[in-house]
């Protein structure tokens, strides 16, 4: 570690940055403390004051093998050597052809083309423009250009997918009339693990049956809803949505940009039903935290219908697309998966996250305690003061951001039984003094 620090490079706090720079979902008139970060090592995150923390948030889903890997540096200076960037109009070159050719091992097997787009929320607009253009292409109806989702969703911050991120913890607050209108039903009532009853898609079987003239997709996230309420439910549901939209000839998108790569303990969430999607988007986990990038898979049906259609092409072309960089990066981390028993792995995070988090269920102020994969959540009975509850995790040596009433962690899977124990018993103890 450098120690050459001017005093203001050591403190953890900048004044300059709490004056000029936007954080995430923070106010700028009374903003949440932000902590200056000097460098991150594995599950460890170093602040610019020394002080050491085990990450606990895989930088929101994404750093999957932890921070600064060295077999992924390799393969990313590897690849600045060649070229950054290339445009991908008239172009390809052999990261995205061999990164293609992993995702689709990887992915479900239906998939057959590829679109690579620049975040998640860009992979969402990117599946919805898909499926708008395959529906009205296949039913000949411009009718067909709006969507079903299921409420407690997240799909990102773009406007498109803001539209159909759920109606009340999402966005429509501050832009109501702005957005699109679209068709939301009840989130999946049965959770993981309970017993399965189809009466759960009623609503959404309602929904299909009187407006399938006028929906092109259904999109949701599979048995994972994240940032919309971290609701583990049924994957029953899923085989239930593939019926009903085949039977009223409405696509179905899978958004498993947070579940994608291994997070639920399968590499992707559709896989705990069976079910394929028409249309999966893929992104955070993509690039192990590295670089933002994105992906959306579908079916060769869905791609050939787009291109039989009114404008013969998708209407989509990024900068960006296909960046070699970020596919040479996505690559190797694929590869470090290939090379580990990922099952065995998670299965080994799942049940110490069980045994570690079962204490919190008898505390007062918990109402639910649940884990899947290598997501672990405490679901408090009142909303948790983020900053001050992050004051005490720093205090104590670990990174986890609350939000809402959830207190998660969904750590790197490269934790170790010591990290994750240290983690999970303080995040504990901070939850067990809150009032
Ligand atoms: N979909 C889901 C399920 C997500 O969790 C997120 C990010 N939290 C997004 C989409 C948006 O991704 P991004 O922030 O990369 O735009």
């Amino acid at each position: 570690m450098n120690n050459d620090f001017t005093k203001a490079e050591k403190s953890v706090y900048d004044d300059w940055d709490r004056e000029h720079l936007w954080h995430p979902y923070t106010s700028t008139i009374d903003p949440l403390p932000t902590y200056k970060v000097d460098h991150a090592s594995g599950a460890r995150i170093y602040l610019a004051d020394g002080t050491e923390l085990i990450d606990g948030m895989s930088s929101w889903w994404a750093c999957i093998h932890g921070y600064n890997n060295k077999e992924i540096n390799e393969a990313m200076a590897r690849q600045i050597g060649k070229m950054s960037h290339v445009m991908f109009g008239g172009f390809t070159h052999e990261p995205a052809i061999a990164l293609g050719k992993k995702l689709l091992e990887m992915g479900p097997p239906s998939m057959h083309n590829i679109f690579y787009a620049d975040s998640g929320s860009v992979a969402v607009e990117v599946a919805m423009k898909m499926a708008v253009q395959a529906a009205v292409s296949k039913s000949g109806s411009h009718e067909k250009t709006n969507f079903v989702t299921i409420r407690s969703g997240y799909h990102g911050d773009t406007w498109n997918a803001m539209s159909v991120c759920d109606p009340v913890t999402g966005m429509h607050g501050a832009f109501g009339g702005a957005l699109p209108i679209r068709y939301f039903v009840e989130s999946p009532r049965i959770k993981y693990g309970e017993e399965w009853r189809q009466e759960a898609v009623a609503e959404l079987e309602q929904t299909l049956r009187d407006h399938h003239h006028e929906i092109a997709a259904l999109i949701l996230e599979p048995v994972v809803q994240g940032a919309g309420g971290m609701r583990f439910y049924h994957p029953q549901y899923l085989v239930a949505a593939r019926e009903l939209c085949d039977r009223y000839g409405v696509y179905l998108i899978f958004d498993e940009i947070a579940t994608g790569f291994w997070r639920t303990g399968k590499p992707f969430a559709w896989e705990h039903a069976g079910v394929e999607p028409d249309i999966m988007c893929i992104g955070k986990g993509l690039t192990a935290g590295y670089l933002t990038f994105s992906a959306v898979l579908t079916t060769k049906d869905v791609a050939d219908t787009i291109s039989r259609g009114e404008a013969g092409v998708l209407m989509h072309g990024p900068t960006f697309m296909g960046n070699p960089l970020a596919c040479a990066v996505a690559i190797k981390s694929i590869e470090l998966f290939e090379r580990e028993d990922m099952a065995k792995r998670l299965a080994h995070i799942e049940s110490s996250l069980e045994r570690l988090l079962a204490p919190a269920s008898t505390l007062d102020n918990v109402s639910d305690v649940r884990v899947l994969g290598s997501i672990g959540v405490i679901e408090m009975k009142e909303p948790v003061d983020v900053g001050a509850f992050q004051k005490k995790c720093v205090e104590k040596g670990i990174w986890v951001r609350p939000f809402g009433r959830n207190v998660y962690v969904m750590p790197p899977y490269i934790i170790s039984d010591g990290e994750l124990e240290h983690l999970v018993t303080s995040m504990i103890d901070i939850v067990a003094c809150i009032e």
